[in-house]
């Protein structure tokens, strides 16, 4: 195990990488007397070209990149989904490497999460953002994502930090978590990045058999189709169709699709002016969930 940790760190010729919470924070402290500014790009690892944009652009506007790859458990309701979530440090570290990362954080779950921290999450009252759409399905989720993200913003203090439009509940929490904590970090949102046909670049897409990998570009076909009714249909018609097209398609089992405002994740009934309306879905196909979403436009 050891060995294969120095084999791994000797890949990284450019990548300052760190396990350890004082000695990354050491290592900032003394980038931040230099005035460096950091950009911050948390991850589960598993890196693919979303993550891979994420860094690019933190690269663009920061003089310093951390990324960190920390799979956290209480994030996950499900031990399955947990328990084979694909890890691969060696690939990360080559992709981080060819991007010019400067940073990477890597804690394993004792230094994240202490004996005596085990079972403090974060209390936070985030309303009804954490409650509806994935925090219905998944409950507990977001809890888990903003202590882990509280946790790393404390040991990186990053200027700004960086999240997918891919996970856009998550990103609108995160916010409603900076600002409530009142946190001087800026959250800088990243659109999707998404396969040629379509699908949404995840590291689950790596759990898909070749079938399934077949029929997974369905789901972004169906909620192009969705957009393309807006605003001809109301919203409660386009839901309609959208579970319809779903109940007829075998691979999948739908589990929400919904047409929310894209700030306040109000679920919509109708149309009104100065909305912007964002329709966010979750589907099975196998063992895999997926999730993606498209702005209303
Ligand atoms: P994860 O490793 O899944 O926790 O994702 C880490 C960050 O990458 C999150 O902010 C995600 O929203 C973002 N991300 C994951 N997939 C994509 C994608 N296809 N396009 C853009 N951002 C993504």
């Amino acid at each position: 195990m050891f060995r294969a940790k120095i084999y791994l760190w000797l890949l990284a010729e450019n990548l300052k990488i760190f396990e350890e919470i004082k000695s990354i924070r050491d290592f900032l402290k003394v980038c931040s007397a230099k005035k460096k500014s950091v950009g911050f790009v948390p991850t589960m690892g598993a890196l693919h070209e979303g993550h891979l944009a994420l860094i690019k652009k933190a690269k663009k506007e920061n003089d310093l990149v951390v990324c960190s790859i920390f799979v956290n458990p209480t994030q996950f309701n499900n031990k399955e989904d947990l328990a084979k979530y694909p890890r691969d440090l060696k690939k990360d570290i080559e992709f981080l490497e060819s991007v010019n990362c400067d940073i990477l954080f890597v804690p394993n779950e004792k230094e994240m999460y202490p004996e005596d921290e085990k079972e403090k999450l974060l209390k936070l009252d985030f309303g009804n953002l954490d409650k509806i759409m994935e925090g219905k399905f998944r409950p507990g989720h977001f809890i888990g994502v903003a202590t882990i993200v509280n946790k790393l913003f404390r040991i990186v203090e990053p200027d700004k930090a960086y999240f997918g439009e891919k996970d856009y509940q998550q990103l609108i929490i995160i916010k409603k978590m900076v600002e409530k904590l009142k946190q001087p970090i800026q959250i800088i949102p990243c659109s999707i990045k998404r396969e040629k046909d379509g699908l949404a670049m995840s590291s689950r897409n790596a759990r898909l058999t070749k079938e399934e990998r077949k029929a997974a570009p369905f789901i972004y076909m169906l909620l192009k189709e969705a957009e393309k009714f807006y605003p001809v249909l109301s919203p409660s018609k386009i839901k309609n169709l959208v579970e319809k097209r779903f109940s007829e398609n075998k691979n999948f089992i739908l589990e929400y699709f919904e047409i929310v405002d894209s700030s306040t994740l109000i679920s919509l009934n109708k149309w009104e002016k100065m909305q912007n309306p964002i329709a966010c879905i979750a589907a099975h196909l196998g063992k895999v969930r997926l999730i993606d979403n498209i702005k209303m436009q």
